[in-house]
């Protein structure tokens, strides 16, 4: 696809409508209209999500599961009904596989801990991959260093994708566990996970999917991955933060030991011992995050109201533009699949051997927010021999107008720095 050919309009969304739903877009920042480009941190939330939070608090909160009295009856209607609203979202049928946590990292630690302490054995072997986030590592090495069981790791192409060629010799016997991201937060390589869950399962092993990049920008159908979880962030899909799920298939969230234990969790109490509430709520112990879960709810009505194949078009569009003209930048190192098809959301760079916080500390002077850093993946940093890259990542009100901004101001970035 050439410049000429690439229509800058994307077909998909009506950008300025979109736009016009987050409040937080429409300001000025350091002089110049604020471009927000990092989406793969954290995104913004529409007012529909701000103004379902507000709701619950000025006219339907109250604790859930446990009152009789009316204000608790609509606080846990509006709790569960929100479960609903994200399990559809994501194509999950049984809302008892869908487990309510705070983010991403909550739900790896859960896997982590119950079903890695129920089934992890010294000499086992986990296969992980040295993309992977940090949240999706030390988890494991905490595991690792627990139970005696070995790490392995799948590496990198010259690209930023997956070498599979090894993963038929990383599969053994010995393998329990693999976890994967779907999508690297710092590449933004989409991995192809239900081709590894189908071989991690052909040896007797545990699929886990990282999907903290991928239910914000596919149109994730879970349950059909061919994995036996997945975890996932609110914040980065337009929820609050503090909001988050975990989908495990039901016959290994069974089997598996509780996580937390205290009120919620349980059926009956006895002072020595105690039998455990029925899925989801085992894994749900204490005063749940009800705001989160109900904003998180909203953020999937907007989500779903939009189109997740309209997003997933206006995103491949942008991508494709964004790497033809981030090309046009003398000096500029590009990391990650040269197809747009190949990636999502992403596009991790480096100018020269200028500091990746400098570039962006000049980006914020142009109203351009930007990350620089090791993005929670120091492994991989090491893999790619950088410190550091700054990153630009897109979402759904993102446009080829930010794109361009942000173009112009790495050609003043280079001249600052002497390119
Ligand atoms: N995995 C990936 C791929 C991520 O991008 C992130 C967030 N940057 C996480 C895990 C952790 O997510 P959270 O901090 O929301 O728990």
């Amino acid at each position: 696809m050439t410049l000429s050919t690439l229509e800058t309009a994307s077909p998909a969304l009506d950008l300025e409508r979109i736009r016009a739903d987050f409040p937080i877009l429409d300001q000025e920042v350091n002089g110049h209209p604020l471009v927000y480009l990092d989406n793969a941190a954290s995104t913004q939330k529409p007012a529909a999500v701000i103004d379902a939070i507000g709701h619950l608090y000025r006219h339907d909160y109250a604790n859930v599961h446990r009152g009789v009295h009316e204000l608790s009856h609509r606080a846990t209607e509006a709790y569960e009904q929100a479960r609903g609203k994200v399990a559809r979202l994501l194509g999950i049928g049984d809302e008892g596989e869908f487990v309510w946590t705070k983010g991403t990292t909550e739900g790896l630690n859960l896997i982590a801990y119950t079903w890695g302490q129920a089934n992890i054995r010294a000499g086992d072997e986990i296969l992980l991959s040295v993309m992977d986030h940090h949240s999706n590592l030390v988890p494991w090495q905490l595991l690792a260093q627990r139970t005696g069981a070995k790490l392995r790791f799948l590496d990198i192409d010259g690209e930023g994708r997956l070498d599979l060629s090894a993963l038929d010799d990383l599969l053994t016997e010995r393998t329990k566990l693999v976890s994967i991201a779907h999508i690297s937060n710092a590449l933004g390589t989409i991995n192809p996970v239900t081709e590894i869950a189908a071989k991690a399962h052909a040896v007797g092993a545990v699929m886990v999917v990282d999907g903290a990049q991928s239910a914000p920008h596919l149109p994730v159908d879970v349950p059909s991955l061919g994995a036996d979880f997945y975890a996932f962030s609110g914040h980065k899909m337009c929820g609050p933060t503090g909001s988050g799920g975990l989908w495990g298939r039901r016959e290994v969230l069974e089997a598996m030991p509780p996580f937390h234990g205290g009120g919620d969790m349980i059926d009956f109490v006895e002072l020595e011992s105690s039998t455990y509430a029925p899925l989801p709520l085992k894994f749900e112990a204490g005063t749940p995050n009800i705001a989160g879960a109900v904003g998180l709810g909203a953020a999937a009505d907007y989500l779903a109201s939009v189109g997740r194949e309209a997003i997933l078009a206006h995103e491949r569009h942008l991508m494709a533009y964004a790497l033809e003209r981030i090309a046009e930048v003398p000096d500029l190192t590009v990391y990650g699949p040269r197809d747009p098809a190949a990636r999502s959301g992403v596009v991790s760079f480096t100018l020269g051997d200028v500091h990746p916080h400098d570039i962006a500390t000049i980006l914020d002077g142009e109203g351009i927010a930007v990350r620089a850093g090791h993005h929670c993946c120091q492994p991989l940093m090491r893999r790619l021999c950088v410190p550091a890259t700054a990153r630009a990542s897109f979402y759904l009100y993102s446009g080829t107008d930010d794109v361009d901004r942000l173009i112009d101001a790495l050609h003043k970035a280079r001249a600052v720095f002497g390119y």
